[in-house]
């Protein structure tokens, strides 16, 4: 099997061996779960229910605000205890629906198509989708059902799954597929069935040859292309992906959908196999807890608003205030200033480091060394564009494709003056997006 891989990216440690070879264990329901309204991309969710509500695990407790939203189920068995704003894990207060949980997990009755579902058409499996609240698991939290609703004049020929899993520390996709590999093959077949779409290719990073070897086998007998890709990452990046699996390169300020091309991430292919064989929405995923500050470190399946800190204390984790917390990889992820904030539907893992591994180095001039734009996958020039937002030059920065950049942090792993690009370019994003609804 050749390795495949694209232009650009990092080697930073993986630190993956603390995890990888951990199974999934289930991790006990908390007494309270905090649900936000808004754990994807798009409208907010808009609750079904009401305080003193009893609700069974399994039954929706809040519909899509829009098309671009998902809906919302109950993980656990018990009563509404309020509908309240609670921190969330992006540094804001959002609606959230807190359940108080019976302990009973009584379930609702799920009503799934078997192995019969390819008799199905394409629209009621993407309304099973839709029904069972599933989103891009990756970390990019887009609605599924979204995804599998391209325009009238898009071919999809290509359905890529994402098993690279690049982000350092992170084991979560990595055990879900030697767990559940048929349920991943299963999702890629019913996603390539909604989009008439007839190649189908898994993509994994060589450093999980176990998981190459069981993906490969569920996918005997299937036309479905399960390929190696190199250790680097952002190999996951959507654009990589399509890049290192078919040679095809997306352009700046288009989507793979424009290249005949769309991407889900390996739990994400797992969620509609159980929405749409079994039925089930999304309650719960896997995460990885791990760090230097983590004793015990674990892949769990959490129930989706367990509190962070219920999870930490399963681990024996101390959080202490010179350390540092991150909800999901050290890359992407992001620092949270307390653990009290719940898993949501994004959340791939909890990262706790040591304060001595959570120092930042002072930044010093550029050297014009170009290693960050070597490092860049999007073929930008970070220094520039980091120049351009400390000068607060929009149109500059705009005409540079600032916002093509996918705030992935190999620039900034790359520079040896140690300049905090990612948040230099997310300012020039800002920026741009200000002046775009100035002019409006
Ligand atoms: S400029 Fe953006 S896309 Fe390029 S390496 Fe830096 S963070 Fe990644
Ligand atoms: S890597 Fe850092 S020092 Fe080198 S050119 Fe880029 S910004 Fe400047």
């Amino acid at each position: 099997m050749s390795i495949l891989t694209f232009r650009g990216g990092i080697h930073p440690r993986y630190n993956k061996e603390r995890t990888a070879a951990l199974a999934t264990k289930p991790l006990a329901a908390p007494d309270e779960l905090v649900l936000p309204l808004s754990q994807h991309i798009g409208a907010p969710a808009v609750a079904t229910v009401s305080v003193g509500d009893t609700v069974l695990r399994g039954q929706t407790i809040a519909q899509p605000g829009g098309f671009v939203s998902a809906a919302i189920h109950a993980p656990v068995s018990g009563t509404v205890s309020a509908i309240e704003p609670r921190p969330t894990g992006n540094g804001t207060l959002g609606d959230a629906i807190v359940l108080t949980n019976d302990h009973q997990d009584t379930e609702t009755s799920y009503s799934g198509l078997g192995e019969d579902w390819a008799q199905a058409d394409a629209a009621t499996l993407r309304d099973m989708v839709a029904r069972a609240g599933i989103v891009g698991l990756g970390g990019a939290a887009f609605p599924s059902h979204v995804k599998l609703a391209p325009p009238p004049d898009r071919t999809i020929d290509t359905v890529i799954i994402n098993g690279a899993e690049c982000e350092p520390w992170l084991t979560a996709d990595h055990r879900l597929m030697l767990e559940s590999a048929n349920a991943v093959v299963s999702g890629l077949r019913i996603i390539q069935h909604i989009l008439g779409a007839p190649n189908g290719v898994i993509g994994i990073e060589a450093n999980k040859p176990d998981a190459l070897r069981a993906i490969s086998q569920a996918a005997t007998g299937t036309p479905i292309r399960v390929v190696s890709l190199a250790v680097k990452y952002p190999q996951g990046g959507e654009k990589q992906l399509i890049s290192a699996c078919l040679k095809r390169r997306v352009p700046q300020g288009k989507l793979p959908m424009d290249v005949g091309v769309v991407v889900h991430n390996t739990g994400t292919a797992a969620a509609i196999h159980r929405a749409v064989v079994d039925g089930r929405p999304l309650l719960e995923r896997i995460v990885t807890v791990t760090g230097t500050a983590v004793s015990q470190p674990a892949n769990y399946w959490v129930r989706l608003g367990t509190p962070v800190a219920h999870v930490l204390q399963h681990c024996q984790t101390e959080l202490t205030p010179a350390g540092k917390l991150i909800l999901g990889g050290p890359m992407m992820g992001i620092a949270q200033k307390h653990a009290d904030i719940p898993v949501v539907k994004s959340t791939s893992g909890i990262l706790v480091l040591q304060p001595k591994d959570a120092t930042t180095r002072p930044a010093s001039p550029c050297i014009r060394c170009g290693r960050c734009v070597d490092a860049c996958p999007m073929f930008l020039v970070p220094q520039e564009l980091g120049a351009f937002a400390r000068l607060r030059m929009i149109p500059e920065a705009r005409a540079a494709a600032a916002l093509d950049c996918m705030e992935c942090g190999s620039c900034a792993h790359a520079c040896p003056a140690h300049i905090p690009l990612v948040q230099l370019i997310r300012l020039a994003k800002a920026d741009i997006h200000a002046a775009a609804r100035k002019k409006m």
